[in-house]
């Protein structure tokens, strides 16, 4: 009796150990190989293609993006945000009608020490639809967002398969109706999925594959807009990991306060950032096929937007796993 007892407190004290595992650091360099150029392409082609129809919100097209955005996360075991599923529907009446129903995607890698942290990383999967019977591709906008996402959450995911879990929570969010006046991050932080109290910060892409004109003779670069504008500890974690792993120049020009394209307010992290959440926004400018039928896969920088993901990784690695959570210390 004795050693079936024993055996019993064994296997509970396993039991226990798989469903609380601890929290180790390690080198995030060891991950980012599951980043991978190969994939991305071919996920932003298949998002960028005559099937998704542009990606309209509440439109067909969009919904066979969400399913598969759905997909990938299920086919690596990265789990849904919510009980039901996925999808967070964002419904039309919300936003009085100015379209269809539809949903914003959420996959969620739980952290092992502090769970109720949450770190957001996102890119908007909508785009314009199509016009006049020519599909607006939205290519870099925001296909190649959308995908830098993807294989962030998988690059977190493989770590914590190693046994590698992140300390806090991270959540993928993708989301719904940017183009109609970021809707879908509205709807999030208006009804999140995690209290925003816990949300400690949003890293946001949107547009990171390719080259604009006043980078065209040096073009390893991405724009950092709002990285210091609540914590400068942001700030400087984006520029210690660049230095160390990726080597892009941050060109801040956008991020100047009186700078007169406001792009600090045109993407989803706003709306984090409206809630005092600090947020950094990758971005790589606008082209002359923004917002055209012309923003198409081809006209991608592959190599450059895998650099710019691996840069959202390191970042992402550090707001998770560092062991202070990141202060608002910025008026
Ligand atoms: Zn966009």
């Amino acid at each position: 009796m004795r050693s079936i007892s024993l055996l019993f407190l064994c296997l509970l004290f396993l039991q226990c150990n798989t469903q609380r595992p601890a929290f180790k650091t390690t080198r995030p360099d060891r991950f980012v190989k599951f980043i991978k150029e190969k994939e991305l392409k071919s996920n932003l082609y298949q998002l960028a293609s005559d099937a998704m129809e542009g990606r309209e919100t509440g439109e067909e097209g969009q919904k066979k993006a969400a399913k598969f955005l759905e997909k990938f996360y299920r086919q690596n075991n990265i789990a849904p945000a919510l009980e039901e599923g996925y999808f967070q529907a964002v419904p039309g009446s919300y936003f009085e009608h100015k379209f269809k129903d539809t949903e914003n995607v959420a996959a969620f890698i739980k952290g092992v020490e502090k769970p109720e942290e949450i770190v957001v990383i996102s890119a908007h999967y909508d785009h314009l639809g199509a016009k006049n019977e020519q599909i607006y591709y939205g290519a870099d906008d925001d296909a190649s967002g959308t995908v830098a996402v993807m294989q962030t959450a998988k690059a977190f995911k493989k770590a914590a398969q190693r046994g590698f879990y992140p300390r806090r929570s991270v959540l993928f969010l993708h989301l719904t109706g940017e183009e109609k006046g970021l809707l879908g991050s509205r709807y999030y932080t208006e009804n999140p999925i995690f209290p925003l109290e816990q949300t400690v910060a949003n890293l946001n892409t949107d547009m990171v594959g390719r080259v604009d004109q006043a980078h065209h003779k040096s073009p390893n670069y991405v724009y950092l807009i709002g990285s210091n504008r609540l914590s400068t500890a942001l700030d400087s974690l984006v520029q210690q990991q660049n230095k160390k792993y990726t080597a892009l120049e941050l060109d801040y020009t956008y991020n100047a306060e009186d700078d007169p394209n406001r792009f600090y307010y045109r993407s989803d992290h706003y709306n984090f950032a409206k809630h005092k959440i600090p947020v950094v926004f990758f971005f790589n400018g606008v082209h002359e096929d923004y917002h055209k039928p012309t923003d198409t896969p081809d006209k991608i920088n592959y190599s450059l937007l895998k650099t710019r993901t691996e840069l959202l990784f390191y970042s992402a690695w550090e707001v998770v796993n560092r062991e202070d959570r990141l202060v608002v210390d910025v008026e």
